[in-house]
């Protein structure tokens, strides 16, 4: 379920704070320590995983439950009528540099596409 080295299981065990938003059996939505915009939360299933390149048949649930979670949650904030966009990074062209599956969050501004 958790890995020893890994940052965001630690957030999940509470060894290391987070600023939460949001939890509930499954998941975990906290705080960016360092927020790209106005908004920007992760969402993270409590199951190590480690991208969605790992995501398998028995997660799909789980995932879908996260993802779910992401809307209920811009929904309760307000961010609906602006928008929102949310970002999953695979791997190293991607950027990912923590390697348990998060959603960013990401509102509160006017974003470009296509992404840089
Ligand atoms: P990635 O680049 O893997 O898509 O996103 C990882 C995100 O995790 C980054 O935006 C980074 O700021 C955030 N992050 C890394 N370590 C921590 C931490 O210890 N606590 C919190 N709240 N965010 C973290
Ligand atoms: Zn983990």
């Amino acid at each position: 379920m958790y890995k020893e080295d890994c940052i965001f299981c630690k957030i999940v065990q509470k060894k290391i704070s987070a600023n939460i938003v949001y939890e509930d059996e499954l998941c975990l939505g906290f705080k960016d320590i360092n927020p790209v915009t106005p908004v920007h939360i992760l969402f993270i299933p409590k199951k190590h995983i480690t991208s969605l390149d790992e995501v398998y048949e028995e997660d799909v649930n789980l995932i879908g439950h996260v993802l779910l979670n992401i809307s209920k949650y811009a929904r309760k904030e307000g961010l609906v009528e602006r928008g929102y966009r949310v970002v999953n990074n695979i791997g190293k062209d991607a950027g990912q540099s923590v390697f348990h599956i998060h959603f960013h969050l990401l509102a509160g501004r006017r974003f470009s596409w296509p992404p840089g």
